[in-house]
């Protein structure tokens, strides 16, 4: 917790128009010398990408995009993820830093989300915060709304930021919209969370149980009890197990008309 960065992201937001924030701790970020790393048998899975002719128009040079599928025949059951240009994120602005990635931690934005339709307007808001902290993006990899839909974040090559004093590298972020000190977690939400987290370990070799909530390792609250506590008790990497065990997790770039539309439908409310 910083109270000047929190009275910061107060104003700003505020300035952004958003209603009802609650602010907490600033951007989420992690160390890298917990989270024990377990054998690298990972299963191959579809990489994050960019639409082409999106990423022709938005994307700054810096982009470390990790490009090689299409938007078109998703594998059946993929987590659609929609694409920066769809959620109308602004363009990278910096240098990223490159890393591999080999722990995940899970965040919440420390922002009460209590209209889903409000959710893209959020990743927006939350992208031009971290932006005024001079950070080249979204400080996350990944985030996920009360309905389950999954933002493209910074791309997974880059390291994640953070305005506390801990080493992202190596982690891969991903980050529930919500503030999970004052509200539950949506059960969409936490399927989706359960789902993104099975692709990242099976992705980076990484055991479901190393997976840990911010707060495992730094002084903050995030992401949250109500979701943290899905961490200590066992909860979540039963349920990550539980999708491995199934079968292999995938990712599918949802960009284009068919992401402008999804978006659209998200800001409707219908889903
Ligand atoms: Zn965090």
């Amino acid at each position: 917790m910083r109270h000047a960065d929190s009275q910061d992201r107060r104003r700003f937001l505020a300035m952004l128009g958003a209603a009802a924030v609650a602010v907490v701790a600033a951007a989420c970020g992690v160390r890298s010398d917990q989270a024990s790393v377990a054998q690298t048998s990972a299963v191959p899975t579809t990489e994050p990408t960019t639409n082409p002719a999106a990423a022709a128009t938005t994307s700054a040079p810096t982009t470390t995009t990790t490009s090689t599928t299409t938007t078109t025949n998703p594998p059946t059951d993929a987590i659609e993820v929609i694409c920066k240009e769809a959620w109308r994120a602004q363009p990278v602005a910096g240098e990223f830093r490159e890393h591999q990635i080999d722990q995940i931690t899970v965040h919440h934005t420390a922002v009460l989300l209590e209209d889903n339709r409000d959710a893209p307007a959020r990743a927006r808001q939350h992208q031009a915060y971290h932006q005024s902290l001079s950070w080249p993006d979204l400080a996350y990899h990944y985030l996920i709304d009360a309905r389950g839909n999954v933002y493209e974040g910074r791309p997974v090559t880059a390291i994640g930021d953070t305005a506390t004093e801990y080493d992202t590298t190596g982690h891969l972020l991903i980050c529930c919209e919500g503030h999970f000190d004052e509200q539950t977690v949506p059960a969409d939400q936490y399927t989706m969370l359960v789902r993104m987290l099975a692709w990242g370990a099976a992705q980076y070799g990484i055991d479901p149980t190393a997976i840990r909530g911010h707060r495992d390792l730094a002084s903050t609250t995030c992401p949250g009890d109500a979701l943290h506590a899905k961490l200590a008790d066992g909860t979540l990497f039963a349920d990550v197990a539980d999708v491995l065990r199934r079968g292999a997790v995938q990712l599918a770039v949802v960009c284009g008309g068919e992401g402008e539309a999804r978006v659209a439908a998200i800001e409707a409310g219908t889903v």
